[in-house]
């Protein structure tokens, strides 16, 4: 199967409302241009130096979503060619990518990244975590960001049940959050959750943006 009819399968099968991410991170810009051509819009990139090389050699109309662990020496780098930065996992990188949006005069979208796996090694808030930031009103009245809702992995793991726990964690702190501080706000509109292997799972829980690597790409070599 090529890039294309992989592109293709996947999306037959998506519902309405759920975008797919194209996770290009580690394919060359000539692979991402077999995505382009097949007609997908939106990748999917975890490191800044790659983000930066990469956007500037391939057409404007790519919507670049940065989903890897951002540090905050590298925000510079990846504010400019960002559409949507999915990985934001602390109030100090959001008040970062806020204060770097303004400078360069734009308003950046981002997710929220809770940590539901039961992996240390994953980036996130936890649940609780989160809720206490948002009470006590740290993410507020940053013009620079546009929160639009939330991001999360998964355990990896063949435990169909432990990722369905998982997912259902995102998708009812993700409710819980809109009524309780997002009510009004029809922007905080989106659930990033679901890969390669646990995309289906992902969307019954509500994902409406689903990050594929693998199964579009094949095998990355590191
Ligand atoms: C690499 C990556 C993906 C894609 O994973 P695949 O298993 O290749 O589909 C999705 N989300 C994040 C955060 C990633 O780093």
């Amino acid at each position: 199967m090529s890039v294309k009819d992989n592109i293709l399968a996947i999306k037959r099968q998506l519902p309405k409302g759920v975008e797919l991410v194209a996770v290009s991170k580690f394919h060359p810009a000539v692979v991402v241009m077999q995505a382009y051509d097949a007609g997908q819009r939106i990748f999917g990139e975890n490191r800044a130096q790659e983000l930066a090389s990469k956007a500037p050699q391939l057409p404007s109309d790519i919507r670049w979503h940065f989903i890897g662990h951002l540090q905050t020496n590298k925000v510079r780098q990846v504010v400019p060619h960002a559409a949507m930065i999915e990985s934001v996992d602390s109030v100090r990188l959001l008040q970062l990518i806020n204060k770097e949006a303004l400078r360069i005069g734009r308003v950046i979208d981002v997710l929220l990244q809770l940590h539901v796996a039961q992996e240390e090694a994953k980036s996130g808030f936890a649940v609780e975590e989160l809720l206490t930031a948002l009470t006590l009103g740290e993410m507020n009245g940053l013009e620079g960001v546009r929160i639009r809702g939330l991001m999360a992995m998964a355990s990896l793991t063949d435990d169909q049940a432990q990722i369905d726990r998982e997912f259902s964690i995102v998708e009812n702190t993700f409710n819980a959050v809109k009524e309780e501080f997002y009510p009004e706000d029809r922007f905080f509109d989106q659930i990033s959750m679901g890969m390669s292997d646990d995309w289906p799972i992902a969307v019954k829980h509500g994902s409406t943006l689903v990050r594929i690597g693998t199964a579009i790409f094949g095998e990355r070599e590191y």
